[in-house]
């Protein structure tokens, strides 16, 4: 399928940065839809238990905050097409033009806002792999169920790993975290939470040696880096919260990155290739939350705009 219409802005990816670029859009005139391999929108959002410094929704669940972002863009008749991004094709003449080629035919459109967010990293542990879904796993919100009453290990020091184990501690009969230095990375507000639970023991300054298990997880080998002690951890479900990689795999010959995969842009969501703008956590920067996430996809519409303004007069 090759679309007749030419867009002025493509969005790919419906995460808070894509959502957000969306209402902009939309409410900006411009002839604009979003692409996004899944019919759920929400990125990374969607598997947070809890979301407590969204401004205004204080306590909210992630999938209701993802759930309220998707009504205010259906609100405001935001097309959404389901559609695997497989590559960027420069169609540049007289004007910038981009054809986006998809597993649901080519679009094409004068600019791209990449919002595709960052998927979680791997721990790279012996047994990782080999007992992914049998045990280990990256969604506490996702498999946290299936753990009722067991014990089980959290592998990180970030947002994500202390949420992750303050949520399974209210099901789970006991967490240990394990954590590779002797200081959580985490917001103060969410460690204060984590250290009030008595079911959740902190193992510090320790790596994780090798995840074991016949069919599925029996336990975790963990090393003490300062006192150079070896353990074993008896856990059922290994949840693993290293951090995030970026999602820009198509992009690696269109736009500058970092060394970490992440595309260079400043506020403006400006990249290194006209016409394509980049917002939310695959944009490098210092801070990412829903709410920075959500700012760039406002930006990179308002840059959008010069932009067409720019190439049209
Ligand atoms: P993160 O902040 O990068 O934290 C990753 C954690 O994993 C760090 O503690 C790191 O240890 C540890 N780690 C990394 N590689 C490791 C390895 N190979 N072995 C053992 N430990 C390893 O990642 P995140 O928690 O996934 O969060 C991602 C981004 O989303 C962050 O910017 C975060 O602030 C944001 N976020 C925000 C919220 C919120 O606002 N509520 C919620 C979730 C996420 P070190 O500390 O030693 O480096």
């Amino acid at each position: 399928m090759m679309e007749n219409e030419m867009y002025d802005v493509l969005i790919i990816g419906s995460g808070p940065a894509g959502i957000g670029a969306a209402v902009y859009a939309v409410r900006a005139g411009l002839k604009a839809a979003v692409l996004d391999r899944s019919p759920v929108s929400g990125g990374q959002v969607l598997s947070t238990y809890e979301v407590d410094n969204y401004l205004g929704f204080p306590g909210v669940s992630g999938s209701d905050l993802s759930d309220a972002f998707r009504r205010h863009a259906d609100m405001l008749g935001v097309v959404f097409i389901t559609a695997d991004v497989q590559g960027f094709e420069d169609c540049s003449g007289v004007q910038t033009m981009y054809t986006v080629h998809t597993d649901k035919g080519h679009f094409v459109s004068r600019t791209v806002i990449i919002a595709t967010g960052a998927s979680h990293s791997l721990l790279g542990a012996p047994g990782e792999k080999e007992l992914a879904g049998m045990g280990v796993s990256y969604c506490a919100t996702c498999d946290g169920a299936f753990y009722r009453k067991s014990t089980v290990a959290v592998v990180g020091g970030g947002d994500v790993a202390v949420e992750d184990a303050v949520f399974l501690a209210g099901i789970c009969q006991k967490v240990y975290l394990v954590h590779r230095r002797n200081q959580l990375r985490a917001a103060e507000s969410l460690q204060k939470k984590l250290l009030s639970l008595e079911n959740v023991e902190i193992i510090w300054d320790s790596e994780v040696e090798e995840i074991f298990g016949r069919e599925m997880v029996e336990g975790i080998k963990i090393h003490n880096k300062k006192n150079r002690e070896e353990n074993t951890l008896d856990v059922e479900g290994v949840f693993i919260a290293v951090g995030i990689v970026p999602d820009t795999a198509l992009l690696a010959d269109l736009v500058e990155m970092d060394e970490k995969g992440y595309i260079i842009a400043d506020e403006t969501c400006a990249t290194s290739r006209k016409g394509i703008f980049a917002a939310g956590d695959i944009r490098k920067k210092p801070m990412r939350q829903i709410i920075t996430a959500v700012a760039d996809g406002a930006n990179a519409v308002h840059s959008v705009q010069e932009f067409l303004n720019a190439e049209t007069n």
